[in-house]
């Protein structure tokens, strides 16, 4: 079992830029994937595809293949999941549609925390989380940002336990995409849906379970069997999850920039034997959908 260091292909298919909630930009990100030889990369933004076009054309220029991606926020169960599409045309209406509703949403949230964290003892939330952001998407990373760089807390994961997770002053609950919407929206723009970083939720087995076959259900093909955000043993056990249930296996970082020294593009394990891939079928050079604009 190796690295994928030690690999010819690298496929690192969950990503983040300034679109979202990272901090390189989507041509920073796509020149720093072909600095470590990453043979593919996909970027996933929270909601958004608004990235999609510029880091196409920087991994033309750099010659790496690029996966257009996305990753949608659903409500299931009462818990926050999130769904990568890969491949996606972001020209497809569908697509927008669907996450043009989650976007607004998201800016209600963002002005509702600011309220919150207000009412807490905490001046400027909102504004100070928006200059961290682009001014268009705002998430609760801006806003960690925000309150780390003003003394609240000293570390975004401290932030996150105080101030923005169920039961916290920050927190603001609400309806993000249904599962089975979230799953169409992205094979309507030619996408595969994959359930992101699994051994993040807080279920059980058996619930892990009733969430893949919900998804395979709807149409959903794959599940992140790495993921930057799995230890070695929940890899392992993902891969068990995506051979039983017949999904292909993804492999992404859920990169956000450089500050987080533990979660590098591209660095994680290797598939485990007996996954497909679920590039297994794309063409090449290693895309599916390339965007062309
Ligand atoms: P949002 O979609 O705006 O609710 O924010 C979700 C993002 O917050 C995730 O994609 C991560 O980047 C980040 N995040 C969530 N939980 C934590 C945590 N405990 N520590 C650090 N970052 C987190
Ligand atoms: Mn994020
Ligand atoms: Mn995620
Ligand atoms: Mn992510």
């Amino acid at each position: 079992m190796g690295y994928n260091s030690n690999m010819s292909t690298i496929y690192d298919l969950h990503t983040h830029s300034t679109s979202s909630d990272g901090t390189t930009t989507p041509t920073e990100l796509v020149r720093h994937a072909a600095e470590q030889a990453l043979d593919t990369v996909a970027l996933t933004d929270h909601d958004t595809t608004e990235g999609l076009v510029e880091a196409a054309a920087a991994a033309r220029e750099v010659g790496i293949g690029f996966v257009g991606g996305v990753e949608v926020s659903v409500s299931w169960n009462k818990h926050v999941v999130h769904i990568v599409g890969l491949g996606v045309d972001p020209d497809c209406q569908v697509l927008q549609d669907g996450l043009t509703i989650l976007r607004a949403f998201r800016n209600w949230r963002a002005e509702e925390m600011g309220r919150r964290l207000e009412k807490a003892g905490i001046a400027d939330a909102f504004e100070g989380a928006k200059a961290f952001s682009n001014g268009i998407l705002i998430g609760r990373c801006h806003f960690a940002r925000f309150l780390v760089k003003y003394g609240y807390a000293e570390n975004e994961k401290k932030v996150f336990q105080n101030f923005l997770t169920c039961g916290k002053p920050g927190y603001v609950p609400g309806q993000w995409a249904e599962l089975e919407d979230a799953i169409a929206w992205i094979k309507a723009a030619g996408g595969q849906a994959v359930v992101a970083h699994p051994a993040r939720y807080p279920f059980t087995r058996t619930k892990l379970r009733r969430l893949l076959t919900e998804f395979s259900y709807a149409g959903g093909e794959g599940l992140e069997v790495i993921s930057g955000s799995h230890n070695r043993d929940e890899n392992f056990t993902m891969a068990k999850h995506a051979k039983d249930l017949n999904l292909l296996a993804s492999t992404g970082s859920d990169y956000h920039g450089p500050e987080n020294p533990w979660r590098k593009l591209g660095r994680f394990q290797a598939l485990p034997e007996g996954c497909t891939p679920i590039w297994h079928d794309w063409v090449a050079p290693s895309t599916i959908n390339a965007i062309s604009a």
